[in-house]
């Protein structure tokens, strides 16, 4: 067993896309020393914007905002 990691820092994701990694995005306003305890994070600012995927299990669309853009800059695929 590992030990805990800090819970302000976010942990990494893979792309399902390019298998690169991925940064969580924080939405709002994140005050600069606050953003310090949050490496490897996307800031996105206060405006959430939407995206629609297919959820696979019901076979729906479904509106929501991403929680993870992939850092490859040729591939920027963002999803939740
Ligand atoms: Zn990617």
């Amino acid at each position: 067993m590992k030990p805990l990691q800090k819970a302000k820092v976010p942990r990494t994701r893979k792309c399902p896309v390019c298998e690169s990694e991925s940064w969580r995005i924080a939405y709002g306003m994140i005050l600069p020393d606050a953003r310090e305890l949050m490496p490897k994070t996307v800031f996105a600012g206060c405006c959430v914007f939407m995206d629609e995927r297919l959820n696979l299990a019901t076979g729906e669309r479904e509106l929501g905002s991403p929680d993870w853009e992939c850092q490859n800059a040729e591939c920027r695929h963002q999803w939740w």
